[in-house]
């Protein structure tokens, strides 16, 4: 099978495997127990902890271990809603994760306010600095990039425009980190982020928050990490986490990422990118790639289809012929519903309907991106010969 859904999760990272078996093997303990083995797990998470705080740059008590960026993007919702006034609002762009909103809409009902987007997919800045002059939220939460279409946020002025105003920001780079550097992100207040996106396992992730003042805990009944999530810590997966960041971190500081052929930089990947897009849109009339006048992930692709036919058919269509694709989200994939990321950019439930999403990793070769394309023009082929 050749893989393009890697905004979904990726494969394990070959540094993540070893670094989980050798730290299953190694620290047995638990990072609590008042014993040298327990001591040296908990030195091994502390180590990581470091490591992964510097790569963010920002303290290393900032660091909360958790299972994924699901549980971190509740986490910030419930420390917001426990802490701030009864009437305090929340605000969060319009096109942010299902983890990251239904929390938010559970926690602050008609006090959560959306932030509108561009068409292209981008937040509206100018509409966030007018509202900042009126009111004050309790918090402001923006994605780095957005899991459906790829688009690159303006984390960077949204942080600095909430700065000004003494507002809490939130950033969730759950798609960001592993593909694009990491630092600067831990300047925000909250950022979360999940190993399995980019090439560590499943089932762990972080969320970085301001280690001076309590955070309200999601999760009770220990002490672990400062009383701000309960639970035995999962040293291996943490490890592993580490060591895929730390690999995908060294390729990019380089601007070069690994694959399978000669190392190739984020640049070649971007053409690599547009040159399938260019000759989709050139070979099948109608087909438009959302987000395609702004900055994106090297690795996303989102496309509008020909009307010929339904986007679940043209997954399975492919998944026949040995590609494996999504309609979006994972999330959203398989439901009738449009997907809100398209709704919020201005698209109709009928131009929803026929988006494909094309996410490939830093191992995709340009081999894989033409056997893409050729197996989409065979099935529009046949689609509307039919
Ligand atoms: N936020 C974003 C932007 C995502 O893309 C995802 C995963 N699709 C999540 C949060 C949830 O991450 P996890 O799978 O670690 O719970």
């Amino acid at each position: 099978m050749i893989y393009f859904d890697h905004n979904a999760t990726t494969p394990l990272h070959p540094a993540a495997r070893a670094a989980w078996l050798a730290a299953s093997e190694t620290f047995i303990g638990n990072p609590s127990s008042p014993h040298r083995i327990g001591a040296r797990a908990d030195a091994a998470l502390n180590g990581a902890r470091a490591k992964l705080a510097a790569i963010l740059d920002c303290d290393a008590l900032d660091m909360v271990w958790t299972s994924g960026a699901t549980e971190a993007n509740n986490l910030v919702l419930h420390h917001a809603a426990q802490t701030n006034e009864r009437d305090a609002e929340a605000w969060a762009s319009a096109i942010e994760h299902p983890s990251l909103l239904a929390p938010a809409r559970y926690h602050f009902g008609a006090r959560l306010r959306l932030m509108p987007v561009t068409r292209e997919g981008v937040l509206d800045l100018n509409w966030l600095n007018d509202e900042l002059k009126k009111r004050r939220p309790a918090l402001v939460a923006l994605m780095a990039a957005n899991n459906e279409t790829g688009v690159l946020q303006p984390w960077r002025e949204t942080l600095a425009l909430c700065r000004e105003r003494g507002v809490a920001f939130f950033c969730d780079a759950t798609q960001w980190i592993g593909k694009l550097p990491a630092q600067g992100l831990g300047a925000c207040d909250f950022v979360s982020g999940s190993a399995h996106k980019f090439g560590g396992p499943k089932g762990v992730g972080f969320l970085k928050c301001p280690a001076r003042g309590p955070v309200e805990p999601l999760l009770r009944g220990g002490s672990q990490e400062e009383g701000r999530r309960a639970g035995t810590e999962n040293v291996p997966g943490v490890l592993a986490m580490l060591a895929a960041l730390e690999s995908r971190e060294a390729a990019t500081d380089l601007a070069t990422l690994e694959s399978n052929e000669a190392a190739v930089s984020v640049a070649a990947l971007e053409t690599r990118r547009d040159e399938f897009a260019r000759q989709l849109c050139g070979a099948l009339p109608g087909v438009e790639i959302v987000g395609a006048g702004v900055p994106r992930l090297w690795n996303t692709v989102m496309a509008l289809m020909p009307e010929a036919d339904c986007q679940q058919r043209w997954v399975v269509k492919l998944d026949k012929a040995g590609i494996a694709v999504s309609t979006g989200s994972a999330c959203a994939s398989g439901k009738e519903a449009p997907s809100h990321v398209l709704s919020a950019m201005g698209y109709s439930p009928a131009e929803a309907a026929r988006a494909l999403r094309f996410s490939s990793g830093p191992e995709t070769t340009a081999l894989e991106w033409v056997s893409l394309f050729t197996a989409l023009e065979k099935i529009a082929g046949t689609l509307s010969a039919r």
